[in-house]
C-alpha cells in the first residue's frame, strides 16, 4: 500500500485533510524555494522590456539552451550547429523508447511527472527543480496580472482522484488543505445526482479564485444553469488548465461563475507557455521557449502544427518537440490593446488528432464541430467518435426538451459542417465516460492517429 492509499483508505477525514496539508506544504516549498523569487522579479521585469530587447534576450536564452543540451544530453550530443535548425525534431515516441538517451539528469535527483501518450499509454520526463521553480514563477506572474496571490482561497478542480467510496455515499467530493486554504475538487463525480453536493460545497467554501478542467466544470456550471443557479460569492477569476477551450465552455463558465475564464496553454511535459492578457488576446511568452508554426511539410506556416522549443526542461530537454497541437498567429499588424509585444495567437486547437476527416479530406477542428449545439434544447454533452472516412457516430447525452425537432435542428447544423457525403448516426446513451486524466473529449477519431 502507498502512503497515499494508506492516507485515502485508513484515516478519517480530518486527518487526512490534515495530511493533504502537509504534503501541499512541503510542495509548495519545493515549487516556491530556490531560484523561484528571483524569477518572479526577472518575469514581472520584463514585461517592461521592448521588443528588440525581448528577442535578444529570447535568442540568448535559446543559444544557452541548445549549447547546454548538446553538452549533457546524449540524444543531442551529435548535434554540432547551434541553430534551432539543425536540430532533429523530437517525437512522442522518441521520448517514451529513449528518455535514458534524452535526459540529462537521473530519476533520483529529478521532479518526475507522467503525462498520458498519444496511444494512451504514458509517458514520463524529468523535471529538474529550478526548472519547476522558473515554471511556477511563470504562471505566478500571469495570475498575479489578474490579482492573484499565493494564500488566496482557491477551488481546484484537477485530473487526480482523492476520492474513496465512503465519500461517495457521504456526498463529499472534496478535501481541504486548510493551510494553503486550496478545496480540491474531484473532478470525476461530477454528474446529476451529485450536483447539490459539488455546489453546496463549492459555494460554501466561496472561493476567490477557480483553477480547473473546464470540460469538467463545464459540466457543473451547466448543470447550474438549467436549476437558474448561479455563484454568488467573492470569485474573480476562473483559471482553465490543461487544454482548449471551446466558445461554449467559455460562455457557460462565465455566466454560472460571473467571472471571466481565464485562459492558458501549457503542458505537463512542459511546452512554453501561451497566457491570456487581461483584453483577451492569447500572447505567447517568448522568454518560456519558441513556437515553430508550420504546414504539413514542416515548412514555416501562419497556421499549422506547432514544434516547441521549451527553455524550462533542462532534465529532458524538449527542442523542436512535435507536440501534436495546432495554432494559428494572428497577423503581424496586430497590436493588442493590453501594450505587451508579445505575439498573439488568434486560436488554438488543441490536440492535431481533435478533428473530423470530411469525406473530400477536409479537417473540421472540434471547436467548429461543437458549437453545432446552438440553438439546440436538451443537449447535455456529447462525443463524435469516426472510424470511416464517410461515416461518424454521435454519442449524446440529452434530457426530454431533446425532441424530433431538437435532433433535426442538431443534424442539420452536423450536415452543414461535414458535407451532405457523410453518414451520421446518432446514438443516445446514458453517460459518456470521461478519459483516465479526467478530461472529456468531444471528438475521438480514430482515422488520425
Ligand atoms: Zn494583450
Amino acid at each position: 500500500m502507498t502512503a497515499q492509499e494508506f492516507i485515502q483508505q485508513l484515516l478519517p477525514m480530518s486527518i487526512q485533510n490534515i495530511a493533504i496539508s502537509l504534503y501541499n506544504t512541503n510542495l509548495y516549498h519545493k515549487r516556491h524555494t530556490g531560484i523561484y523569487a528571483s524569477m518572479r522579479e526577472y518575469y514581472a521585469n520584463c514585461s517592461r522590456l521592448s521588443a528588440g530587447e525581448i528577442h535578444a534576450e529570447q535568442q540568448r536564452k535559446l543559444a544557452a539552451f541548445l549549447k547546454y543540451a548538446t553538452e549533457n544530453s546524449s540524444w543531442y550530443a551529435p548535434c554540432k550547429g547551434l541553430e534551432l535548425e539543425d536540430f532533429p525534431i523530437l517525437e512522442k515516441r522518441n521520448i517514451v523508447e529513449n528518455l535514458d538517451k534524452i535526459a540529462t539528469i537521473k530519476e533520483n535527483q529529478a521532479i518526475v511527472n507522467l503525462t498520458g501518450g498519444t496511444t494512451g499509454s504514458s509517458m514520463k520526463v524529468l523535471y529538474t527543480h529550478a526548472d519547476m521553480q522558473e515554471r511556477f514563477a511563470l504562471i505566478d506572474t500571469f495570475r498575479a496580472t489578474y490579482g492573484y496571490t499565493l494564500g488566496k482561497k482557491v477551488a481546484w478542480f484537477s485530473g487526480k482522484n482523492l476520492i474513496q467510496t465512503r465519500d461517495l455515499t457521504r456526498g463529499t467530493f472534496f478535501r481541504d488543505d486548510h493551510i494553503n486554504r486550496i478545496r480540491f475538487f474531484s473532478t470525476f463525480h461530477i454528474c446529476e445526482n451529485n450536483f447539490d453536493a459539488y455546489w453546496r460545497a463549492l459555494t460554501e467554501f466561496d472561493p476567490e479564485y477557480i483553477v480547473g478542467i473546464t470540460t469538467c466544470v463545464y459540466d457543473l456550471c451547466r448543470m447550474a444553469l438549467e436549476r437558474n443557479l448561479e455563484l454568488k460569492g467573492h470569485l474573480k477569476a476562473y483559471f482553465s488548465t490543461a487544454e482548449t477551450v471551446l466558445d461554449v465552455q467559455k460562455e457557460i463558465v462565465e455566466k454560472a461563475f460571473g467571472c471571466p475564464l481565464v485562459d492558458q496553454y501549457a503542458s505537463s511535459e512542459g511546452a512554453p507557455f501561451i497566457f491570456q492578457c487581461l483584453h483577451g488576446s492569447m500572447h505567447i511568452h517568448p522568454l518560456s521557449g519558441i513556437f515553430e508554426v508550420v504546414d504539413e511539410r514542416m515548412r514555416p506556416a501562419r497556421e499549422g502544427e506547432i514544434l516547441v522549443t521549451s527553455f524550462t526542461t533542462h532534465g529532458t530537454p524538449l527542442i523542436r518537440y512535435r507536440i501534436n497541437d495546432r495554432l494559428k498567429l494572428a497577423p503581424d499588424d496586430f497590436v493588442c490593446p493590453c501594450g505587451s509585444c508579445f505575439p498573439v495567437v488568434e486560436h488554438i486547437d488543441g490536440r492535431a488528432t481533435d478533428f473530423v476527416l470530411s469525406v473530400d479530406g477536409t479537417r473540421i477542428a472540434s471547436g467548429n464541430i461543437s458549437n453545432c449545439t446552438k440553438g439546440v434544447e436538451g443537449i447535455q454533452c456529447f462525443q463524435l467518435l469516426q472510424d470511416r472516412q464517410d461515416e461518424v457516430t454521435v454519442k449524446l447525452v440529452c434530457s426530454d426538451r431533446f425532441d424530433t425537432l431538437q435532433e433535426m435542428k442538431f443534424t442539420n447544423a452536423l450536415r452543414q459542417r461535414l458535407g451532405s457525403g457523410m453518414k451520421i448516426a446518432i446514438v443516445r446513451v446514458p453517460e459518456i465516460p470521461r478519459e483516465r486524466s479526467g478530461k472529456f473529449r468531444i471528438l475521438k477519431n480514430s482515422l488520425a492517429v
